[in-house]
């Protein structure tokens, strides 16, 4: 088990590819602290973590609310004393072409995307400091690499979470601290939702591998970061994508 009693906490666990990664971690062994919105989909996912071999308790935190962060990171103290592992994975999109995106478009990406990620990270950062241990991990995107249509919004969360990945691991490096960003290509998750099917099957075409992503490949790729196996991976921006962008 790689990430044997390893304590983790993950944003926007309650689907998607946040929940595979709670699953994942616990899996691995992992304490795992499942932070979303929704308290049902916190507690379906806690289920199927404790059924694995680790454990898991759900918290409802905003990452826009940097109180119910530091709560979070208290009670996760209280409860299992250290945080190892914090993924910065909760997302969401709000697409339009830039000539027709909405102030309002803009700034709930990036107050969710980008903010939000400064804000769990502020959150458990001096923990980490004191532990003089950690890992931190950003859920970025190729279009963070790349840009995309219709995703200046996005386009611009995901390239600055790369940035505060660069960021960190010159400034944590030292206190053992490491920080990387994982790039998923496109993955089967509700996010895709308002992609149209037949764009969806142009997009696998054009995937080497001929096929979109699942959740649980990005979640591998978390919890092998998380893991003592990657101790020599810091400042890293590593894309998951079957090859998409070659
Ligand atoms: P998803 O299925 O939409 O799940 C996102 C999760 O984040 C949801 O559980 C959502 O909660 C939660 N969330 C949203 N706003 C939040 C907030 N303010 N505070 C706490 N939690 C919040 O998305 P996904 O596809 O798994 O994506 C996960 C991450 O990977 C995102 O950062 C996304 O940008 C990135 N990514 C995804 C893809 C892809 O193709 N799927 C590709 C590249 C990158 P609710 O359900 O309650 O709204």
């Amino acid at each position: 088990m790689r990430l044997r009693d390893k304590v983790a906490i993950i944003t926007g666990a309650g689907r998607g590819i946040g929940q595979a990664t709670a699953v994942k971690f616990a899996t691995e062994g992992a304490k795992v602290v499942v932070c979303d919105l929704d308290p049902e989909t916190i507690k379906e996912t806690v289920e199927m973590c404790k059924e694995t071999r680790g454990d898991a308790m759900g918290y409802v935190a905003d990452v826009r609310d940097i109180e119910s962060l530091e709560s979070m990171v208290a009670a996760t103290v209280a409860k299992w004393g250290r945080v190892d592992c914090l993924v910065n994975n909760a997302g969401i999109v709000a697409d339009a072409q830039m000539k027709n995106m909405s102030e309002d478009q803009f700034d709930s990406v990036i107050e969710i995307n980008l903010k939000g990620v400064f804000n769990c990270t502020k959150a458990v950062v001096n923990t980490m400091l004191a532990q003089q241990s950690g890992v931190i991990l950003n859920a970025s995107s190729i279009v963070g690499l790349h840009g995309n249509f219709g995703q200046t919004n996005y386009a611009a969360s995901k390239f600055g979470v790369i940035g505060m990945v660069k960021t960190w691991a010159r400034e944590l490096g030292r206190k053992g601290i490491r920080a990387n960003a994982v790039c998923p290509g496109f993955v089967t998750t509700s996010i895709l939702g308002t992609i149209p099917e037949r764009v969806l099957r142009a997009l696998e075409e054009k995937v080497p591998l001929g096929r979109l992503g699942k959740p649980e490949e990005i979640a591998n790729t978390f919890a092998w970061l998380a893991s003592d196996e990657a101790s020599y991976i810091n400042g890293a921006v590593i894309e998951v994508s079957g090859g998409l962008t070659i």
